[in-house]
């Protein structure tokens, strides 16, 4: 599914080699990597990440625990350190099923403002008085 780098920001392209190498790096078995440009989850609350290209998520059902494991996570967080390393720290941000276990895949964003979009935060809705 290479034509979603098209549509993704020239940041989220540079990630997607990056994203590809980790997964043929640390799973254990071969996966199909499937970008999705995020709509398809119900209710996905980076929704505007996604539609500016600046977000992919992958699906990791093919994943040896189904996406919803140990190995999901380490994928997540090996994932997390590359991006971390090689394009800059803070910039890129990792979550690993965030929609919960009913919609098993990695989100990764990229952050072009400078604050970090942490998970609780609600896009375009920003709560000041919650502490995360
Ligand atoms: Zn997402």
């Amino acid at each position: 599914m290479r034509q979603i780098e098209s549509r993704l920001s020239p940041p989220m392209q540079q990630a997607i080699p990056i994203i590809r190498r980790v997964f043929k790096q640390y799973a254990p078995r071969r996966v199909e990597l499937e970008f999705t440009a995020g709509k398809e989850w119900y209710n996905h609350s980076r929704w505007s990440l996604h539609h500016s290209g600046n977000a992919v998520d992958i699906r990791t059902r093919k994943l040896a625990d189904r996406g919803v494991g140990i190995v999901s996570t380490l994928m997540g967080h090996f994932l997390q350190q590359e991006l971390n390393s090689e394009l800059g720290k803070a910039k890129y941000l990792v979550l690993v099923n965030d929609q919960g276990p009913m919609f098993p895949h990695i989100h990764v964003q990229y952050n072009p403002g400078a604050r970090m979009s942490t998970p609780g935060d609600d896009d375009g809705k920003k709560r000041r008085s919650q502490t995360v």
